[in-house]
């Protein structure tokens, strides 16, 4: 009996019911349990599908930003990034997201890769159809088939037409993907069927009235809030009883940095706590919230993630006054680019390291280290860096923060040259 067989006749699980004290005790059975893991006491806060016995963490985990072998490329670390998952497995993080595009296409691999370990019942797989790479309607079948044999499955737990917005919409009307999708549901290959969103709330009243969904996936975060009007979003899918899923509670990291005045602010207020960690406490205290992703890439994300949803502490009056009063008008004085680091712009055909650039502009801004700006920014190469932009434009329309990027671009070529003559 092969390693699989062994840990899929050892468990007898019903699909969806709470799985992972099982899981690991048949990992440690078969003697497949990690043994560089610490044995884990804390399980992460579950939430309940509707009325159903299907639970889901209150903390998933992002498959797009995965430790990587090399800075500058998107391989992926196999061995660290197996670790991570191991350990948050170990806490009850059964929630795994990907996308046929994220980590150049590899994190479907990956992850079929690393569940492969673990029984199928014990985990739940979410992936997403790439509506603005389809070309054709037959792409939609194509690439759905290719996702299901990368990630080594025959169904995926919960399923969404990735990045709907007013560009993306009509394609995935006239190639009936939602049809599709529907089709794949009826046959058992689905289980949820969901979208992830990047537009406005008017948009969004658009495709919820389109169809019947079972889930929605939206940024939220307490900066974004009321800039980037999440709340209106939260209360359109709440009206319409659809459950929501997470993403970018940490703004694509800027909500773990954040500027002195706002880092000083949330210190005072609970000085044991990360800065990320009200990040991930405020976007998981409100109800409607199935799941809260997180795109961990490294070791100690992970261990923070958990420590702060074992079990949730909701965030109290007082603290979410704080977060969207005080501490929000204090990160927005830096003015940081809202660059989330998403990488939908990517590749630029003039080799332009966009996230890159305003990874290191904004950690400027924050904390005005121009030495560091200057190390980083050179590192880059005169080829890759802001002045390489040729204004194409080509990057604007697939940005979902509606970054004018060009601009952005000029703006920060024009402060590296100034600081650099100094
Ligand atoms: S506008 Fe600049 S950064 Fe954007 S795709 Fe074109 S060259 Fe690249
Ligand atoms: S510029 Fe926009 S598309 Fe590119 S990584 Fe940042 S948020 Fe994503």
């Amino acid at each position: 009996m092969n390693r699989r067989d062994f840990l899929k006749s050892a468990l007898t699980i019903a699909a969806f019911a709470p799985v992972m004290k099982l899981a690991a005790g048949a990992m440690a059975a078969a003697g497949l349990a990690p043994k560089q893991e610490p044995p884990s006491k804390e399980k992460v806060s579950r939430r309940r599908y509707k009325d159903t016995d299907l639970t889901l963490p209150l903390l998933g985990f992002g498959l797009m930003r995965l430790p990587k072998l090399r800075p500058n490329d998107s391989k992926i670390d196999r061995v660290a990034a197996k670790k991570m998952i191991a350990r948050a497995f170990a806490s009850g993080v059964n929630y795994f997201d990907t996308a046929y595009m994220y980590h150049g296409g590899d994190s479907e691999n990956f992850a079929g890769e690393a569940l492969s370990d673990y029984p199928r019942e014990s985990y739940l797989l979410a992936s997403k159809m790439p509506v603005g790479m389809l070309k054709t309607p037959a792409d939609t079948e194509r690439i759905f088939r290719e996702q299901l044999a990368k990630c080594r499955t025959g169904y995926f737990d919960f399923y969404l037409l990735h990045n709907l917005n007013r560009s993306s919409w009509p394609k995935a009307v006239k190639f009936k993907v939602w049809e599709f999708l529907r089709q794949q549901q009826k046959e058992g290959k689905i289980r949820k069927l969901g979208f992830s969103f990047h537009d406005t709330p008017e948009f969004l009243q658009t495709i919820v009235s389109a169809h019947e969904w079972d889930f929605a996936q939206i940024q939220l975060n307490y900066l974004d809030w009321t800039l980037y009007r999440s709340r209106e979003q939260y209360e359109i899918l709440t009206a319409k009883k659809i459950p929501i899923i997470i993403m970018e509670p940490l703004k694509g990291g800027m909500l773990a940095r954040m500027n002195p005045e706002a880092r000083r602010i949330l210190h005072q207020a609970d000085p044991h706590a990360s800065i990320a960690s009200w990040g991930i406490r405020y976007a998981a205290s409100l109800p409607n919230v199935l799941c809260v992703l997180s795109g961990m890439s490294a070791a100690d994300q992970v261990e923070d993630n958990i420590r702060t949803l074992s079990p949730l502490r909701e965030l109290t009056e007082e603290e979410k006054k704080m977060l969207l009063g005080r501490v929000v008008s204090a990160e927005r004085k830096s003015a940081a680019i809202a660059c989330t680091g998403c990488r939908y712009c990517m590749p630029c055909p003039a080799d332009v390291e966009i996230p890159k650039i305003f990874e290191i502009y904004n950690r400027y801004r924050a904390r005005k280290n121009r030495d560091q700006f200057l190390r980083e920014y050179r590192a880059l190469g005169a080829d890759c860096d802001a002045s390489a932009c040729v204004s194409c434009g080509a990057c604007r329309s697939k940005c979902p923060q509606h970054l004018d990027i060009p601009k952005e671009l000029a703006a920060i070529a024009k402060t590296f040259a100034a600081l650099n003559k100094n």
